[in-house]
C-alpha cells in the first residue's frame, strides 16, 4: 500500500501520508471521509493527482485515493463515478456516439474532479455539459443531487470546490448530443490543426484525435516516458485583470465575464523565462517544460520545495516585468510559494 503521495501525483511530489485509502464504492468514500470527520483527522481527497503539488513533509492525515468505477448513457444523459478517468470517459462519450465533450480529450485526472476546477480547453468547459452531480456535504453529513448553478462556476477556474475541502464529488451527469458532428469549432489553434475555420463543425473523432495531436506538442498529454508531462499543466492561471499595464499591452487577451484574461504564457515568456528554464532550482530537478512554458516540471528526483522556489521566481519576475501578480492555478497542500 502505497504512504509516499510521490506515487499517487503526476508531478511524482509529496512525502509521506500518515495513513492511506482506497475508495473502491461511492459508499466506501463517504465512510472513509466519514470516520476521519468523526475523529478529526484532516483528509485529502486525491484523484488522478494533476492538479495537486503536495509539500515534502507530506500529509499528516488520510489521503483518500478515488478509485470509484462506472459509467452509463441514458439517452443523451451520461453518467460517471468519481473516479472514471476523465479521457476514457470522453473516449467512451464519443463511441456511444455523443458529442460535446471532444475538445477535452487528453486532459489527465478523473471525472469527479472535472468540476472542481470547472476543466476546460479549446473552448469548452465542463460547466457547459454538467446537468447533475452527486456531492457528499462534510458539513452536513447530507448527500444529495447538485445542480450546476450551486457550483459557484463563472470565474475562471473557479467553482465552489476549488480550495475547499468540505465537499465530496461522488458522480457527475453530463447533458450530451446525439450525434458524430462536433461542436462548432471555437478556438483558432484548433481550428488551424483542422484546416477549417471557426463555426465550421467536423466529425467528433477528427477533432479528438486534433485536440490530442496539440495537446501531446505542448507535453499536455501524460507520457511517464516524457518528463515535460510531470507536471500540473498550467502551473498559474491566465490573470483576469479589469485593467492591463501598458508593458503587457501585446499580450494576447481574451474577453471574461470579470475583466480581460490576459495570456500568462506570454507574460512568463516575455520576462525572460524561456522554455526549459530554470534548471539551476534543485540542481537541475526542476525547470519549466521545453515545450510550454506554464507547466513546472519534474525533471527527476525534484523536491517540492525546489518547484516553489522556481514558480516564486517565475511569479517575481513577472512581477518586476508587468506588475501582475500570477496565481497557482494547482492546489497546494502543505506547501506555498515564498
Ligand atoms: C499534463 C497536464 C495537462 C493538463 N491540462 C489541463 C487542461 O487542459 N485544462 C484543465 O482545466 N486542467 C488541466 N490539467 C489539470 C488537471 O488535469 C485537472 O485539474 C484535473 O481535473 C484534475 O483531476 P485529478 O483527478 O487529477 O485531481 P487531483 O489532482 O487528484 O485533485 C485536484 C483537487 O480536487 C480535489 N478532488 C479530487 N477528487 C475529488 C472529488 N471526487 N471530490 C471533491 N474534490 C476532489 C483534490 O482534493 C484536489 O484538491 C492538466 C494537468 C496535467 C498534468
Amino acid at each position: 500500500m502505497p504512504t509516499a503521495i510521490s506515487e499517487l501525483t503526476t508531478m511524482r511530489l509529496g512525502g509521506p501520508a500518515r495513513e492511506f485509502a482506497v475508495a473502491t464504492t461511492s459508499d466506501e468514500l463517504v465512510s472513509l471521509v466519514q470516520g476521519a470527520d468523526a475523529s478529526g483527522t484532516p483528509v485529502l481527497l486525491v484523484g488522478g493527482g494533476s492538479n495537486l503539488v503536495v509539500g515534502d513533509q507530506g500529509f499528516d492525515g488520510l489521503v483518500v485515493k478515488v478509485e470509484t468505477a462506472g459509467m452509463r448513457v441514458d439517452g443523451n444523459s451520461m453518467w460517471v463515478a468519481a473516479g472514471e478517468r476523465w479521457d476514457s470517459v470522453v473516449a467512451a462519450s464519443l463511441d456511444e456516439g455523443l458529442a460535446g465533450l471532444e475538445t477535452l480529450s487528453g486532459i489527465p485526472g478523473l471525472a469527479g474532479a472535472t468540476p472542481v476546477q470547472n476543466v476546460g480547453a479549446y473552448g469548452t468547459v465542463t460547466s457547459d455539459v454538467l446537468e447533475t452531480l452527486t456531492v457528499y456535504d462534510r458539513e452536513t453529513g447530507e448527500t444529495s443531487t447538485w445542480t450546476p448553478d450551486r457550483c459557484g462556476f463563472g470565474l475562471h477556474r473557479q467553482s465552489v470546490f476549488k480550495h475547499s475541502v468540505r465537499y465530496v464529488i461522488l458522480d457527475t451527469t453530463m447533458s450530451l448530443r446525439r450525434s458524430t458532428a462536433s461542436d462548432p469549432v471555437r478556438y483558432a489553434g484548433l481550428a488551424d490543426r483542422l484546416g477549417v475555420t471557426i463555426g465550421d463543425t467536423v466529425r467528433t473523432a477528427e477533432v479528438r484525435e486534433a485536440v490530442l495531436d496539440l495537446r501531446g506538442q505542448k507535453g499536455m498529454v501524460l507520457d511517464a516516458a516524457d518528463h515535460d508531462t510531470w507536471s500540473v499543466g498550467s502551473f498559474f492561471l491566465n490573470p483576469v485583470l479589469t485593467e492591463i499595464p501598458a508593458s503587457a499591452s501585446r499580450a494576447p487577451q481574451y474577453p471574461d465575464p470579470s475583466g480581460i484574461k490576459v495570456h500568462a504564457a506570454w507574460l512568463i515568456q516575455n520576462a525572460g523565462f524561456p522554455h526549459g528554464y530554470g534548471a539551476e532550482f534543485g540542481n537541475g530537478t526542476v525547470s519549466l517544460s521545453t515545450k510550454h512554458v506554464l507547466a513546472i516540471t519534474n525533471r527527476g528526483g525534484a523536491r517540492t520545495a525546489d518547484v516553489m522556489a522556481l514558480a516564486s521566481h517565475i511569479r517575481d519576475g513577472v512581477k518586476a516585468e508587468f506588475g501582475i501578480t500570477l496565481v497557482p492555478e494547482c492546489d497546494l497542500v502543505g506547501c506555498s510559494l515564498s
